[in-house]
């Protein structure tokens, strides 16, 4: 099963992809975190991302488009994979799903995972991640209303998609989820 996660920033994509994936033994593969990982490491790519991270921005589609078709390409992703921050933009769905065509595959579920703006902000402030600084957070939640919530819309008319809540308690929006994939 390939699924993808989509949702504003803080609305729990990471908590729930990771228990998401364990529970139907598939890898969770998140951007952030990997971008996060190539930071860390100052590889090339952490070197090329950094700037736009840390100003709320989106590192450009070729980048990241790239380093979504090799790590799909790996053995662990045969079996399928739920996608955590990836596509983000119309450009990068669009390049999913050529790439997912040229090894005969597609996506099976899109869930959309939706909480409150104000809750958003809570949440992402309340974690204190690097760029979750109260400007950059106004501008992540920008970004995502201009460049990734027009995924909602192009996964509707794909038929894909499911709308979940995500406020509540994480167990039960975990079973929410699970539900929503029946
Ligand atoms: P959140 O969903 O809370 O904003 P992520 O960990 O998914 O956090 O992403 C953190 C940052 O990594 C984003 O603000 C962006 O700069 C970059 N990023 C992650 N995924 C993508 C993507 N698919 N395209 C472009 N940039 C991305």
């Amino acid at each position: 099963m390939n699924l993808i996660l989509l949702g504003p920033p803080g609305s729990g994509k990471g908590t729930q992809g990771k228990r998401l994936g364990e529970f139907l033994k598939i890898p969770q593969i998140s951007t952030g975190d990997i971008l996060r990982q190539a930071l860390e490491n100052k590889t090339a790519l952490g070197l090329k991302a950094k700037g736009y991270m840390e100003r709320g921005a989106l590192v450009p589609d070729e980048v990241i488009i790239g380093v979504m078709e090799e790590r799909l390409g790996q053995a662990d992703c045969s079996g399928g994979y739920l996608l955590d921050g990836f596509p983000r933009t119309v450009a990068q769905a669009e390049a999913l799903e050529a790439m997912l065509t040229r090894s005969d595959c597609k996506i099976d579920r899109v869930l959309s995972l939706v909480v409150s703006q104000q809750e958003l902000i809570q949440r992402m402030v309340g974690r204190g991640r690097a760029d979750d600084k109260e400007e950059v957070v106004q501008q992540r939640l920008k970004v995502y209303e201009d460049q990734t919530a027009p995924l909602v819309d192009y996964y509707l008319k794909k038929g894909l998609l499911k709308v979940v809540e995500g406020m509540g308690p994480v167990e039960e929006i975990t079973s929410r989820l699970l539900k929503s994939l029946r």
